[in-house]
């Protein structure tokens, strides 16, 4: 969405918006309206009350206009606190970046010495300033940009730091180039977001601050009016003649609000991650949304599965992400997810207990039932006692999901502890064997030790002793050995297999690797945008499979000792799940596909334990019906 339609939604920053534009319509109006001159004195109608005489809002103290004076005057004091914040921002980013890239020495210096300004009272170091330059509207305009610098000089050295050594900023030093192109190119940009929020979160202040100095007379000087020396002439009157204070008063508080308002929307409209929605509050579970009675589960076991269906709703669109996918596993049993990366297996996943962030996720429809509990739409607290203790997961990078801060014996401990009232002791005594149970050598040391301190495929181990922690009946494994090498995830594999045989365990395991589901599970289910499209037993499906689409994934997976083999690549992308061909979503990359493929809804079709979703299966299934004719006057493409 757009930066302005993004600030136009926030009602409080649109009101901002238009109350600054119609203040800086009339300051920019201000030479050709009919006012009175502003400095002219007209000592016989001192203090003149609003719409006496033809003076619309009174006259001051000398009997002058002070409609004239407060327009005159907030063009100035605009004036003078938007370069004020101009200057700060643009010296104090300078600085900034300066800092935060060179690091080291240059960085102590400048930071040391931006401190030592930070030390002083800003009005005190603004007041030093002036007195030193002497009284006056530029020097005030200097004190205030002055004050200010290390504000923004901080906040963009911070931001600079994190930068500084991304890939993308080391690969430019690689390429060789200047300091000054590096700064330019490939800093100056990323922060450029930053200096224009702190800087619309800071004009309204400097406003203030300039406004403040002219009332002290040491900004601007008689008889020039800007809204500061205003209220500071208006003070002696301010019981007799409230008006004088009240008119450039009132100017200073709609100002300030209007451009703090706006500094807020802007802010927020340019934050990256509040565009995607991402920086609003996720709800504690997943939003349920029924279209539909709740299906009954026609299988068994510890986890069953019916027609889940989860959407992502962002703006007009609607993400299918899983569409009635239907999976169920029994104790000890090991069931494996698989399809390219965007085919809805981890949706899948998360969806069962209620992980799914909403907004913008939703769950449409379906069941999940878990030891006789429905689990969608579940309420929160219900969930929580089941979430790591009863169905645990495990993640595909262990390092994002293990806290930076804390041991790996705190955090199995802490994991322990959320389910159970058991004594640190014993909390830490449990995480020491469940390191050891996941075959970690050392346990008792290794516990204590931080996460960045451990190998990859050691990281994992906790991971899954984590979510081994409460002893859970189901583990769900998203893709946990993609990120290993192979003799790390055949170690891990091996040890999942383990622990489903000793505790009669049920693990869903998600992959995208055949060879993995070879290793492991029992039974398989492939998923293509958010179907499932073949299930059956491990070794049926691998030694014939009946969907192309499984046929072309089998073909993918590099055999050794095959001798020099051609490996198929599956030409052409996943579809977008927002706009779902009608028919089978895989016909447009299908060889095989005929007319028919583009229309309607192909159920998934077939006996207890071997289904597809295809109208020319590679192989007979039984219990299918038989694939329809072709009928060729079918136009191609034609939807249903
Ligand atoms: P994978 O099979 O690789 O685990 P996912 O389950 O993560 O795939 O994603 C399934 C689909 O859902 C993808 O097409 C993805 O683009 C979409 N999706 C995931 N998260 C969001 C989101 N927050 N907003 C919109 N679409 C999303
Ligand atoms: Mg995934």
């Amino acid at each position: 969405m757009s930066f302005f339609k993004l600030l136009i939604r926030n009602r409080l920053a649109f009101a901002g918006l238009i109350v600054m534009g119609l203040v800086l319509a009339l300051v920019i109006a201000t030479p050709i309206l009919p006012l009175y001159e502003p400095n002219v004195t007209d000592t016989a109608n001192r203090f003149l009350k609003p719409f006496e005489g033809g003076h619309i809002l009174g006259t001051d103290h000398l009997g002058r206009d002070l409609l004239s004076r407060l327009l005159w005057g907030t063009q100035l004091s605009l004036a003078v606190g938007i370069s004020a914040a101009v200057f700060a921002a643009f010296f104090g980013a300078a600085i900034g970046i300066v800092a935060g890239y060179f690091g080291g020495t240059t960085d102590n210096v400048i930071m040391r010495g931006v401190d030592m300004l930070m030390a002083f009272p800003y009005i005190l170091l603004a007041l030093a300033i002036v007195a030193a330059l002497g009284p006056g509207l530029v020097n005030a305009l200097i004190a205030v940009a002055a004050v200010n610098i290390p504000f923004f000089a901080r906040n963009i050295r911070g931001v600079t730091v994190g930068i500084a050594h991304k890939e993308f900023v080391d690969a430019a030093r690689l390429a060789g180039e200047s300091h000054l192109k590096i700064i330019l190119t490939e800093i100056v940009p990323n922060v450029i977001p930053v200096i224009v929020i702190a800087m619309s979160t800071t004009i309204g202040w400097m406003i203030l601050e300039t406004a403040g100095l002219s009332f002290l007379g040491l900004g601007s000087q008689p008889p020039q009016a800007d809204l500061g020396s205003m209220l500071g002439e208006a003070r002696s009157a301010l019981i007799t003649n409230p008006h004088t204070s009240v008119v450039p008063g009132v100017m200073i508080l709609i100002i300030v609000m209007a451009i703090n308002l706006l500094g807020d929307g802007v802010r927020d409209a340019l934050d990256p991650r509040l565009r995607s929605g991402a920086l609003t509050r996720p709800r504690p579970a997943t939003l349920v949304e029924r279209e539909g009675p709740v299906p009954a589960p026609v299988e068994s076991g510890t986890l069953v599965l019916t027609d889940l269906q989860t959407q992502f709703r962002v703006g007009e669109r609607v993400y299918k992400a899983v569409s009635h996918v239907s999976l169920h596993v029994a104790p000890g049993e090991c069931l494996g997810v698989i399809g390219e990366s965007g085919s809805g297996k981890s949706v899948t996943a998360l969806s069962i207990m209620g992980l799914v962030a909403s907004p913008p996720g939703v769950i449409v429809g379906g069941s999940a039932i878990y030891d006789g509990t429905e689990l969608i739409g579940a309420p929160y607290s219900k969930l929580r006692s089941y979430r790591g203790d009863k169905v645990a997961y495990i993640f595909q990078d262990p390092l994002a999901t293990l806290h930076p801060l804390y041991t790996v014996g705190d955090q199995l401990c802490e994991a322990i502890r959320v389910h159970h009232s058991v004594s640190k002791a014993e909390a830490w005594t449990r995480a020491v064997e469940l390191l050891k149970q996941v075959r970690i050598p050392n346990a008792e040391g290794r516990a204590k030790v931080y996460p960045h301190e451990m190998s990859g495929g050691m990281r994992q181990r906790v991971g899954i002793a984590m979510a081994l922690a409460n002893d859970p009946d189901v583990i769900i494994a998203d893709e946990p050995t993609t990120a290993l090498d192979v003799t790390v995830q055949a170690q891990i594999l091996a040890l999942l297999n383990d622990l489903r045989r000793e505790r009669g365990l049920s693990i869903i395991f998600i992959t995208h690797d055949f060879g993995v589901v070879a290793q492991l599970c029992d039974r398989v289910a492939v998923m293509y945008a958010g179907r499932i499209v073949e299930t059956g037993p491990t070794q049926e499906v691998l030694d014939d499979a009946a969907h192309p689409y499984t046929r072309r994934l089998i073909a993918c997976v590099p055999e050794l000792g095959e001798g020099r083999r051609e490996l198929h690549a599956i030409p052409g992308l996943p579809p977008a799940v927002d706009r779902l061909p009608a028919g089978c979503a895989f016909a447009p990359r299908c060889d095989k596909a005929q007319t028919l493929c583009q229309v309607g809804v192909i159920e998934l079709e077939g006996g207890a334990s071997r289904k597809v979703r295809c109208l020319y299966p590679e192989t007979d299934i039984a219990g299918m019906a038989k694939p329809v004719a072709q009928v060729p006057e079918l136009k191609k493409g034609a939807g249903a």
